[in-house]
């Protein structure tokens, strides 16, 4: 499937939908996601066009996971849970539903499932207050 240049993430990544930004760097962008799965759920993208970790370089996939590293541990100072998950899906078998490669950063707690996977839209000022909490913890 070639890359659709106009995803959602491509387009957030280009400034043209706006996001919940927690980090930047040349190479990638963290930002909340809308729908979490627990509070604090962000996503890092890499800024640069790829589907998924097959057609994503090593260079551009090593530049998000460092990112990933940097932002959960901010997740982690700024919402304290015990467990963080970090999960990157590819193709629709595995649930991807945004084809511009993204980890997931996911706040986890004991005894507390995880969240229905993008079916519950945040409100937006929490979702600000949020990336506020991990910008300051970063
Ligand atoms: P995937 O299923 O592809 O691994 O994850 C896509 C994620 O993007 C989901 O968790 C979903 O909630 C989130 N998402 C979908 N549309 C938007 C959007 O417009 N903005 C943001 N920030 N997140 C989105």
């Amino acid at each position: 499937m070639a890359y659709d240049q106009d995803n959602i993430f491509a387009r957030i990544v280009r400034g043209e939908i706006p996001c919940h930004r927690v980090y930047e760097d040349a190479d990638t962008l963290a930002f909340m996601d809308i729908m979490p799965q627990a509070e604090g759920h962000t996503l890092v993208v890499p800024k640069s066009a790829g589907e998924d970790i097959f057609s994503t370089s090593p260079e551009a996939a090593a530049a998000a996971m460092c990112t990933a590293q940097r932002v959960a541990r901010a997740v982690k100072k700024a919402f304290a849970p015990p467990g963080i998950m970090i999960a990157q899906l590819n193709g629709a078998a595995a649930g991807q539903s945004v084809c511009h490669l993204h980890i997931h950063v996911i706040p986890r707690y004991v005894g507390k499932d995880l969240g229905i996977h993008a079916a519950n839209p945040a409100d937006h000022a929490v979702l600000a207050e949020h990336a506020a909490r991990i910008r300051a913890a970063l």
